[in-house]
């Protein structure tokens, strides 16, 4: 992707964890790469299609000036995320703050901080067969809605399934959402348990009734496989429940994996069911 960049830019702001930084501040210098599609200001030369980078370097400034954090990792952390949300055409910033005046009584250029926050296309399969289901699933989505680490929330139709797995439990009530969210994928993990525990869920029987169950489906083309965390949600391809909704958003997204589309791996679900 087409990269806007800011090399040190020059702020004087009161970050730091001893007195003296706060009270008498010191400078600070941010390099910045914003990511963004320059393709239609690039045509158009006009700055109402373009990421404004005038804007965006008052934007940190204003910004470092007027908040204050011990560590350079949360004054990164929080002018990455921070620049995100108020200039949506940036996908991705990469953000070093330096400080070359750091209280270290050697000889040095200067010490930094450097992340990467970004916009991730996320699928979330949703589900529930206790109580209310219908409300169980709606409250999820509004939370999500609310929360300014999603954007572009979409979500299909719920459909009714019959219970899998072998346990004797009422019917479930399916669907999938997508979303861009800034989440890193253990933050979202930990983002949707918050929800399931906000619905009362308790964790007794494996694969048994529940309130509410969000499930991590695709993060980008990201694959990781660890006990706590499986994603692409490993066992997918076998169920029709989340195949079905996932392909009406999606059909033609690619399993990073399996290299083959939603729609396709639906298909031979489908094939293998009527053998
Ligand atoms: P299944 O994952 O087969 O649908 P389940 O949803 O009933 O089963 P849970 O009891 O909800 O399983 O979750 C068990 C653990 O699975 C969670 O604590 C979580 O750490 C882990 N997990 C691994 N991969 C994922 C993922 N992609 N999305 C959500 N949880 C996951
Ligand atoms: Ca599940
Ligand atoms: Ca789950």
């Amino acid at each position: 992707m087409d990269q806007i960049r800011i090399r040190n830019l020059k702020i004087f702001a009161y970050h730091g964890v001893y007195e003296q930084e706060k009270e008498q501040g010191q400078n600070f210098c941010v390099n910045a790469v914003l990511y963004t599609d320059t393709e239609k200001a690039g045509k158009s030369d006009d700055i109402a299609d373009a990421v404004d980078y005038g804007a965006a370097c008052l934007f940190i400034d204003n910004y470092m000036r007027e908040n204050r954090f011990d560590l350079l990792e949360a004054v990164t952390r929080h002018v990455a995320e921070e620049l995100l949300l108020a200039f949506p055409a940036i996908r991705k910033v990469e953000l070093e703050v330096e400080k070359p005046d750091a209280p270290i009584p050697l000889r040095f250029d200067s010490v930094s901080v450097k992340t990467e926050r970004g916009w991730h296309r996320v699928f979330i399969a949703l589900g529930s067969n206790m109580g209310e289901r219908l409300k169980f699933l709606e409250r999820a989505v509004a939370d999500l809605r609310a929360d300014v680490c999603f954007r572009d929330i979409r979500v299909s139709d719920y459909i009714e399934t019959a219970p899998s797995g072998g346990v004797e439990q009422d019917d479930f009530l399916n669907g999938v959402l997508e979303a861009e969210t800034l989440y890193s994928p253990e933050g979202l993990l930990a983002r949707l348990q918050e929800e399931e525990r906000l619905a009362e869920r308790k964790r007794e029987i494996h694969w048994g009734p529940r309130t509410l169950d969000l499930d991590i489906l695709f993060y980008d083309d990201l694959v990781l496989a660890k006990k706590e965390l499986s994603i692409p949600h490993p066992d997918m391809k076998n169920r029709q429940f989340v195949l079905e909704p996932l392909s009406e958003l999606a059909p033609f997204y690619v399993h990073p994996v399996y290299r083959k589309t939603v729609k396709e791996m639906l298909e031979e679900l489908e094939e293998t069911g009527r053998a």
